[in-house]
Order: C-alpha cells, then structure tokens, then sequence
C-alpha cells in the first residue's frame, strides 16, 4: 500500500540501503568452535570483534539476518557523543566524579569515534558539521539559554545560543522558539560506516556469518555451547550484542533493555537551492520534545531524511507515515509537494536508568541499551568491551560502573511503553 505523496519508486527500505546493498548471504558453514562467539553485528559486535580478532583470537561475529541489518544500518546517521542524563541527575545518583567521568567519556568517545574514522580512511560521508538543538517552545528556549550559562565546571563545550528572530540563519522554518548550536556534533552514512567494519573486521581474521540466528545457549564447561540456525558452536568467551533486538535467548539482557520503535522517512531528491535552504548550514537536528523529532539533509545534501515517533504503539511503517509526514510538514510546511521515497523502522533500546550499560552477568560478557545515540557509544563501548576482553588496562570504562537495573513484572515486553508516550506527548503539549 502506497499513497499518493509516496514516489514511483518509493521503498519499504532504510535509504541507506540504497548506496549500500545489502550483503548476499553466502552459504557459509559454521565453524564447529571459536575463542569468541559474537551474538549480533551492528556496530557493538563489529568493533568488539575487531579488538578480539585484531589480537588473533579465532572471532565468530553471527546474525539472525543479514550483517548489519539491525539499528546499525538503518539509523538517523547523527552523531552526538552524549547521554541522555544531565550532570545534576547524575551527581545525585553517583556522586559528582562519577557524573563527571559518564558524560566526560562519552563526550572524548566521539573524538575517538572520528579519529577511528580518519585512521581508517572509513568512506562513510563523515561529517563535522555540528546539530542544532531547536526549542519547542519559549520555555523550552529559555532553558536551553540557562544551560549554556550555567554548564557545570570541567565540562564546558561549545554551545552557541541562536535567538528565534535569527534561527533563519539555521532553519527555514517558524515551527521553533530559536535553538542552541552544539558544533562538535557530527553526521554520517550509516550504513557505509557498517559496511566499512564489515571490511576491517574481515581483513583482521574474524568470520562473519549471516542468517544464522542463536537460539540457545547452555554452559559448557569453562566456556558455551551455542545452538543456532546453522549448527552447533563451542566458544570459549560470548558476546551478546544484540541491542534492541534482544529476545528470549538471554533472559538477564531481555529483561534490562527496553526495546522502543524509532520511525524515519526520506523525501526524494530536490534541487540543491531547494534543500539547501531548508537548513543552511547542513547541520543535523533535534528538538527539546520528551518525544523528540530529528532531522538532516543526505550527504548529497538532496533528500530530507526525518524521525520520531508519531504513534503511540509500535506501528508498521507504512501506517505511521502519514502522521509522520504530517510531522514533518508542520515543521516544513514548503515541502508539501515533494513526495516521499522512503520510510522504515528500527528498534533501539532504552535502559531504566537511560544510560548505556557494559559488563559480565554469568560469564556472558554484553553492551547495550544505547538510549538512540548508539553511532558513537555502541561502536564505542563494543571496542571498550573487546579491550576488556583482551584484559587490557584501555578497557576501563565508566559504564561497567553502575547497576544495571531491571524491573519488578518487566520481562522485555515494554507494556508500559504506550501509557509513557501519551504521557510524554502531554508533558510536551504544556511545556
Ligand atoms: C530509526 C533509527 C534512527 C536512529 N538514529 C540514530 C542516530 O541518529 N544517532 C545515533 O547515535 N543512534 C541512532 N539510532 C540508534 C543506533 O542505530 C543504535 O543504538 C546502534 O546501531 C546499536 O548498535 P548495536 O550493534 O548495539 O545493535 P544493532 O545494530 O541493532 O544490532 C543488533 C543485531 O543483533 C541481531 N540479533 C538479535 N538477536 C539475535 C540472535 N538471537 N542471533 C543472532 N543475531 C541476533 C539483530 O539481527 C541485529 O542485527 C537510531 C536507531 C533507529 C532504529
């Protein structure tokens, strides 16, 4: 089913997939042991794999799809570095060194991140082009304007008011209250950026499986026995890297990770005057809604590509894009005309504590629960996790301090999840 604001040749695809085909599952054979066993290869399992390989352990990386096909190839491409908690929140709950040493690592990890991408001359439209946070409302303005005062000592970064009579300068649109400019911020094409791990992780000696999902795992002597579509493995060390698309195979991860539905859409292609007006200096974007809309132009600078969350239970994508065109349209209301190539979904995951969490529960060694900024922090923390591994001093991470929580009644089904949203939608309503 298609509309009529949907183009000729619209897909049911992540743009993405488009520059960077999905890979052909070969019809490879599981090898019947390995020192690792990496369950899930987006960009967590890729960059532990890398590390593991890299330093000559036999590195199985395998998916229950095609290589990548999870939240790693099908993402917004922004890049930010930051987590959701603010130093005040944090400092309550762990004191003030450990609030400073969370947000100041994750904020060094995408001066790794880019440094990483630089190195490795990764062809993935890598971009320092900073974000622009824009304010939904007046309040909303001013507390962007307090925060850039007032940012706590040791961690200040550049941050740049834009009163709403200038936020032309940023965004052709009226829908906003003025933002803030966060210049480190960055932007990429995600699935080029995987499809470049895929390449390193090859030339450094791990074996990446596709269509072979895991679907049980029992211990085994010192090491795991792991049962999947393709056969049995032996491992010596386990990986779980799966994210939001954790399922019933590890209960412990399930039940801590809280998969939610992040829904985008691509226009076609526009003249260049067109879109670039849209947002002059091609920054990427987000608003200062609980239930947040993001935005950014293509590398090619042609396409809009816009995200959110526009339904209150988990949607088909199909459904949900009228009310996400509509989304978009309030904020651009010029774009009327301008039909739509695409739209899909992907599942990210949110922890109850919203910070991303590292470490070891019954010998199985995991990262996950990203809370949407997984471009820096998973490739991040899943190189971290690899080095830790390996047992090197690099590894040390403040995000294998905090407890992992979980909840009373919640086994990985969010039940909760569509209650939340109506809530959020309401708060940001009046705020
Ligand atoms: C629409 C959307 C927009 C986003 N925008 C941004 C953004 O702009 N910036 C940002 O930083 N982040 C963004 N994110 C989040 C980001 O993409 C993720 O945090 C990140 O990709 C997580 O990487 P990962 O490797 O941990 O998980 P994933 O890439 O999701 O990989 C998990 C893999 O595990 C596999 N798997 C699951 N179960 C099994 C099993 N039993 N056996 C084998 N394999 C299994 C899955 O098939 C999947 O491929 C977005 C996500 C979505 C969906």
């Amino acid at each position: 089913m298609t509309y009529s604001f949907c183009s000729d040749d619209f897909a049911l695809n992540p743009y993405w997939w488009d520059k960077t085909p999905r890979p052909e599952v070969e019809d490879q054979a599981l090898p019947g042991s390995t020192d690792v066993l990496v369950i899930g290869s987006g960009y967590t399992g890729m960059h532990c794999a890398l590390q593991t390989a890299g330093a000559g352990r036999q590195t199985t990386v395998i998916d229950a799809q095609d290589l990548g096909w999870g939240c790693s190839t099908r993402n917004g491409g922004q890049i930010s570095g930051e987590i959701k908690p603010d130093f005040d929140q944090l400092s309550r709950r762990y004191g003030n060194a450990e609030a400073h040493a969370l947000i100041s690592e994750a904020r060094n990890a995408l001066d790794w991140l880019g440094g990483f991408v630089d190195e490795q001359g990764l062809d993935c439209d890598y971009q320092r082009n900073g974000r622009f946070v824009a304010a939904h409302s007046a309040r909303q303005f001013d507390k962007l304007v307090a925060s850039v005062q007032h940012q706590p000592a040791g961690l200040e970064q550049s941050l740049r008011i834009v009163e709403p009579q200038n936020q032309s300068s940023e965004i052709d649109s009226v829908y906003y209250h003025g933002g803030m400019v966060v210049d480190r911020h960055c932007s990429l094409d995600p699935a080029k950026y995987h499809a470049g791990l895929v390449e390193l992780a090859r030339a450094s000696g791990a074996e990446l499986i596709g269509n072979c999902a895991a679907t049980n795992i029992e211990r085994d002597g010192s090491g795991f026995r792991v049962t999947t579509a393709r056969g049995v493995i032996q491992t010596r060390e386990l990986v779980i890297a799966t994210n939001g698309y954790s399922g019933t195979l590890a209960p412990w991860q399930q039940c801590r990770v809280i998969p939610i539905g992040s829904y985008m859409l691509a226009t076609e292609p526009m003249a260049l005057e067109r879109s670039a007006k849209l947002m002059p200096q091609h920054r990427v974007f987000s608003d200062t809604r609980k239930i947040v809309v993001y935005f950014r132009l293509s590398p090619d600078g042609r396409s809009l590509l816009f995200g959110g969350r526009v339904s209150v239970f988990e949607s088909d994508p199909v459904k949900s894009l009228p009310a996400l065109r509509q989304e978009m349209l309030r904020i651009f209301p010029q774009l009327e005309d301008v039909r739509i190539s695409h739209t899909w979904m992907g599942f990210v995951a949110y922890t109850f504590d919203e910070l991303p969490h590292l470490g070891q529960q019954d010998g199985i060694h995991y990262a996950m629960g990203y809370c949407g900024s997984g471009i820096c922090l998973a490739s991040y923390l899943g190189h971290r996790l690899g080095q830790q591994m390996l047992g090197l001093e690099e590894g040390a991470t403040a995000f294998d301090k905090p407890r992992f929580q979980t909840r009373p009644l919640y086994s990985g089904k969010p039940w909760f999840l569509a209650p939340s949203v109506r809530y959020y939608q309401m708060v940001d309503r009046f705020s």
